[in-house]
This record gives structure tokens, C-alpha cells and sequence, in this order.
């Protein structure tokens, strides 16, 4: 005999993935550009948007990989293209420290929060290893919130250690006087 929740969970996983109602979100001025903010609160582990587009075979997307990056390799057989202004997916920014993740079902994409996101809040997911490396690699440096925080506090950090070691040189410059 079937077991039941492990057979509920076989269908749950057949069924076409529902994201929140639109409005849920709304496009808005983000610190980069556009971004995508919730409007009202997001339980955590909810589906926010889909990231939808014109299904491509991922071989044939080689050529388009220089010039599009809203392009999402859902397995070596198929990509979206999630250029269309329609995909509210192609809104959301990349966060190396984000609060949604993205996942696939079958030839679904969907981004889905990690925790509870409150109203007004930014939605941010982490783009993955090969976006890192592809767009930003040696050209450009990360401009996701908690990496210009990382920055700046390095650079706070360098500046405290060059007041500190200046100070030290000016005492032992005044001790050596007469
Ligand atoms: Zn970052």
C-alpha cells in the first residue's frame, strides 16, 4: 500500500508551481537600478515570482551568453531567457548575504523566500558562483548590500590602522627630538 504523505508529496512536486499575488511585489528604485520589493510581509519559504521567458535550448544559447545576462541554465538541455520585461524574476538584484533563494521544478523557476521579508524590504538572491565569476570577475565588484558594507569596512579598518601607525611615527619622531 502507498504511504499517504509520501505520495502527497510526490504530487505536490507534479503540480505547476504558484508564486504569491502580484501584489505582493512591486518594481522599485534600487541602490544599483531597478530591484524588486515586497509590498506587503512574505512568510519565509513562499513563492515569490517565477522567473519566466522564452525556453531555449541551452546549446543554442552559447552565443547569446556575452550579451544577455538574463539568461537561466535550468539544466544542460534547457534555458529560460528571462529578458522580457513581463519576467518580474529579471527585477530581483543579487546579495551574497540574500533572503530568497531560487529553485526549479521540472522547466519552472521560481524564487522562493528564505526567511520572513517585511514590506518595503528588498528581495535579493544569490546569483551563484558562475555569475560572480562571468560578471564580475576582475571587471566589476560586487555592488550587492552587505559586499559595499564589507568594503567600506575594510577601508575603515585600513584607514584606522594608517592613523594608528602614523601617530606611533609622530611620538617616536617628538621622543628622538632634544
Ligand atoms: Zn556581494
Amino acid at each position: 500500500m502507498l504511504d499517504g504523505t509520501w505520495f502527497a508529496a510526490i504530487v505536490e512536486r507534479m503540480k505547476p508551481v504558484k508564486p504569491l499575488p502580484r501584489s505582493h511585489v512591486r518594481v522599485g528604485r534600487s541602490r544599483t537600478g531597478l530591484g524588486l520589493f515586497a509590498a506587503k510581509p512574505i512568510k519565509k519559504g513562499a513563492v515569490i515570482v517565477l522567473y519566466t521567458g522564452k525556453l531555449l535550448r541551452t546549446k543554442d544559447t552559447v552565443v547569446l551568453q556575452d550579451h544577455n545576462r538574463y539568461l537561466y541554465e535550468i539544466n544542460k538541455r534547457w534555458t529560460i531567457d528571462g529578458a522580457t520585461r513581463k519576467n518580474l524574476g529579471r527585477y530581483i538584484n543579487h546579495s551574497c548575504r540574500p533572503n530568497a533563494e531560487s529553485d526549479t521544478r521540472k522547466r519552472q523557476i521560481f524564487i522562493r523566500s528564505t526567511r520572513k521579508i517585511n514590506a518595503g524590504e528588498e528581495i535579493n538572491y544569490h546569483y551563484g558562483r558562475d555569475y560572480l565569476v562571468n560578471w564580475l570577475g576582475g571587471r566589476k565588484k560586487c555592488l550587492c548590500v552587505s559586499c559595499i558594507r564589507r568594503r567600506s569596512e575594510e577601508r575603515a579598518l585600513v584607514r584606522k590602522r594608517a592613523a594608528r601607525k602614523a601617530k606611533a611615527k609622530a611620538g617616536k619622531s617628538r621622543q628622538r627630538r632634544p
